[in-house]
């Protein structure tokens, strides 16, 4: 996969491949699944509790592996292979491996959840590789991606400027609408846009322009809240400069992690067991489609380190860092974390309960 890397909803040769290993580990392998082309499933085992692994393998344009994909979604494939002959001789318990695609873009989980695949999982985990430290409680922010297009009426810049409505004013002051409404929302929301239309020369009046943003809240709830003061920034705005604005959503809509704190204290005990130290979680930076799946069933999403040095995601350095030996020992050891803590969930009711419980109660 490092060296094949395939982009989202595009992953076809690596999401066959794994679902041909799951089937030759009788695996009971549906692919595609749920109606998305890139997307599989291997069931294994009967009856409760039900654990699902989740496998990644997008790739990002230009730069390859540089999520690491490649590697955790190994990671996954390799937990479920390992655990196959186990499922057999266990009195009851499910076994899915579930690969999704096109976490980059417009993510499967999303789709996946909302269909209600995860409804039924006792527990839904995956590994997420990172740079040089190890964490277990994953957090990340809901996200809505929305483009704000303003219309007016074109005219000639220097000639005519009074027969204009500029479309471009609109964008401009709704930049400068939602900087001012920065100072007015709670720690940790996150606005950020590009112009994605911006006319066509500066000697006419632009009758057409729009923004792109990305608004991130710590959870869905807040995030609402904010998106209903951003719009009022939006018809204020079209009001101002006689344009009009309409507005959509141009990506899927990601949730915040839900905490599952029972989950996290297993899994920190999982790690030790495996010889992996753990850090201080930095708090939520990004948005995940597994903020989604957090919030059908219980779910985990810790990062394991599988390098020394501080690479940041999304570069070439980390698609190099990704198939280091180091990295390839990781995978292995990824693999055991999430074996662990699957046959954890197939053997104590009384953990499964533990995190149910706490899921429900969030
Ligand atoms: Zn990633």
């Amino acid at each position: 996969m490092a060296s094949h890397p395939e982009l989202g909803e595009q992953e076809f040769e690596a999401s066959r491949k794994m679902n041909d290993l799951l089937a030759q580990a009788h695996f009971e392998t549906e692919y595609p699944y749920s109606d998305i082309p890139t997307a599989f499933c291997g069931k294994k085992g009967k009856g409760t509790p039900h654990v699902a692994l989740l496998a990644e393998y997008d790739a990002l344009p230009e730069i390859g592996h540089g999520c690491g994909h490649c590697l955790h979604g190994s990671m996954t494939l390799l937990a479920g292979l390992a655990l196959s002959p186990l499922m057999s001789s266990l009195s009851t318990g499910t076994l899915f491996v579930i690969g999704t695609p096109a976490e980059e873009t417009n993510g499967a989980k999303v789709t996946l959840s909302e269909k209600g695949i995860f409804d039924s999982m006792d527990l839904a985990m995956m590994i997420h590789c990172n740079d040089n430290v190890s964490y277990v409680p994953y957090r990340s922010l809901a996200m809505d991606a929305i483009e704000f297009t303003f219309t007016g009426q074109t005219a000639h810049a220097a000639g005519a400027p009074w027969e204009g409505r500029n479309a471009l004013n609109g964008v401009q002051l709704f930049f400068h609408s939602i900087d001012m409404l920065r100072q007015h929302v709670k720690p940790g929301v996150r606005m950020h846009g590009i112009v994605s239309k911006g006319g066509e020369a500066p000697n006419i009046v632009p009758d057409l322009a729009s923004a792109k943003f990305y608004f991130r809240a710590p959870d869905r709830k807040y995030l609402d809240i904010v998106l209903q003061k951003v719009f009022k920034c939006a018809q204020g705005v079209a009001l101002a400069t006689e344009t009009e604005v309409e507005w959509k959503n141009v990506e899927f809509s990601f949730h915040e992690m839900r905490p599952n704190k029972a989950a996290e204290d297993m899994m920190e005990g999982v790690f030790a067991e495996c010889g992996i130290s753990t850090t201080p979680a930095p708090g939520a930076g990004g948005s995940s489609d597994m903020g989604n799946v957090s919030q059908h069933c219980p779910a985990l999403q810790p990062l394991l380190s599988i390098t020394d040095m501080q690479i940041p995601h999304h570069t070439r350095e980390f698609a190099q860092a990704v198939t280091t030996p180091r990295a390839k020992e990781m995978l292995k050891i990824g693999a055991q974390i999430l074996g662990r803590a699957a046959l954890r969930c197939f053997t104590d009711p009384l953990f499964c309960e533990a995190i149910k419980k706490e899921f429900l109660s969030y």
